[in-house]
Parts: structure tokens; sequence; C-alpha cells
């Protein structure tokens, strides 16, 4: 299993109290799978994708990733499995302005030492899978508001990640574009072999999923196929 959330509850400070954003949530996602997770506004899906992302750390159950236990891992260890490991696609895209859509994604691997050439046509092979490999020169601020999201999910998949975990992709699009978003996340999840994770309060965009989730109040209410 590539990523398994088992029994996870997560409380934040609430006044005098504790409020539970996600109170015994399971999820299991094997590769080459997409779980659309939908449900309402403070449902707690956000909350669920910043556990499997290893930037929160859950009050109570275990989050594995690739076979690591991150429970076992300092700081530095989820960093590190973070960027190995994991893409995090945010529901904004947050693009370099000055930068190019490929020198976006060249930048992600710059960081982790690998040849320039190399990680140069990677970068282009990954705006070509996402349809954007005739774009790779412009900027932000030249691609409609669908490309940024394009290249925001290329740039998630430039360290190979075994999981990928995508919050609201489709938010700022028209059902048009947020169903080819969709569909693309899709096909990459099934090239890629990724452990996908989309989370959606929209549940037209993701009638054809496989596996999808609905929370409520923190709780997983109700899902379909999948574990
Ligand atoms: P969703 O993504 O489904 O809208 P969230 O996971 O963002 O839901 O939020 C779930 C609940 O947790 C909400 O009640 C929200 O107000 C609360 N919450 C989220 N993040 C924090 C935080 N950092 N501190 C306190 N409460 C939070
Ligand atoms: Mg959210």
């Amino acid at each position: 299993m590539t990523l398994l959330l088992d029994d996870v509850t997560l409380t934040y400070p609430d006044g005098d109290g504790r409020l539970t954003a996600l109170d015994s949530v399971r999820l299991e996602v094997p590769a080459g799978c997409l779980a659309a997770v939908v449900g309402p506004s403070g449902s707690g899906k956000s909350s669920l994708l910043a556990v499997a992302a290893t930037l929160v750390t859950p009050d109570r159950g275990r989050v594995i990733v690739a076979g690591t236990d991150t429970g076992t891992l300092d700081r530095a260890g989820k960093a590190a499995l973070r960027r190995e490991r994991i893409g995090i696609v945010f529901q904004q895209p947050n693009l370099l302005p000055s930068l190019s859509a490929v020198e976006q994604l060249q930048v992600m691997a710059h960081l982790s030492g690998v040849r320039p050439k190399a990680v140069r046509a990677r970068a282009m092979g990954l705006l070509d899978a996402v349809g954007l490999a005739d774009l790779a020169a412009r900027r932000p601020h030249q691609l409609s508001g669908g490309q940024r999201q394009r290249v925001n999910i290329a740039r998630a998949l430039m360290n190979e990640p075994s999981v990928l975990l995508v919050d609201e992709p489709t938010s700022a699009l028209d059902h048009e574009r947020g169903a080819a978003v969709v569909e693309l996340l899709a096909s990459l999840t099934r090239e890629r072999r990724t452990a996908t994770v989309l989370v959606t309060h929209d549940r037209a965009h993701v009638a054809g999923v496989e596996m999808t989730v609905q929370v409520h109040d923190g709780r997983v209410t109700e899902r379909t196929a999948g574990v």
C-alpha cells in the first residue's frame, strides 16, 4: 500500500477546548489509484492532505508513505520524505512570476542535485505529458488559469513521487476546464503509478473516478470501491 492513513485523528486548539478536524480516518491508496476526497467546506479535506503530506502530525494514528511509517521520522526525515516521495499540488499554483514554465519545473530538481541536462529533458517530458510542450517558454502571466494549474501538476511530478496530493485544483476553473484537469490527473496516476489523493468540493468533477471518499465533520461517511 503506497499511502495508508490508519485510524488518524487530528485536533486543533479551539478556545478552551479542541476542534476535531479528523476523526478516526482510514484511507488506503495503492499505486496507480486515484482517490477522490469530497465533502463540504470545513469537513477536514485539507487537514487530511496536510497529514498525508507529513506537514501536520496527527494526535493519533499512523501515516505510512511508500512503506515508511512517518511517525518514526524526525523533522529532517519528514522533509526528505516529502522531497523524494511526495508531490503536493495546492489550490493556488504559486508559480514564480519571473520563471518560464519549464524553469518552474527545473528549480525543483536543482534543489536535489541532478544533472542540468537530464533535468531539462525531464521537465520538457512532463510539460509534454500535461499538454504544454509548446508553451514551455511562457511565464505564468502568459498562461491561462488552467494552463498554470497544469504547470503546477507537472512541477509536483518532477521528483517522481510515489504519492501525489492535490487540493481543490479545479476551484478557480470553469466546469469544462476543471473536468479536464481531473481527467489529466487520472491518466498521470495510471501512467506514473502514483497513489493520488484529489480533494474537491465538487462531486460532479469526480463522477468517473474509481474511488471516492466522502468526508463530513472530519469523519469518512461513505466510500465507493477501493478499500
Ligand atoms: P476543508 O479543507 O474540508 O475545508 P479543513 O481541513 O481546512 O477543511 O478544516 C477542517 C476544520 O478544521 C475546520 O473547522 C477548520 O476551521 C479547522 N482548521 C483547519 N486548519 C486549522 C488550523 N490551522 N487551526 C485551527 N483550526 C483549523
Ligand atoms: Mg480545504
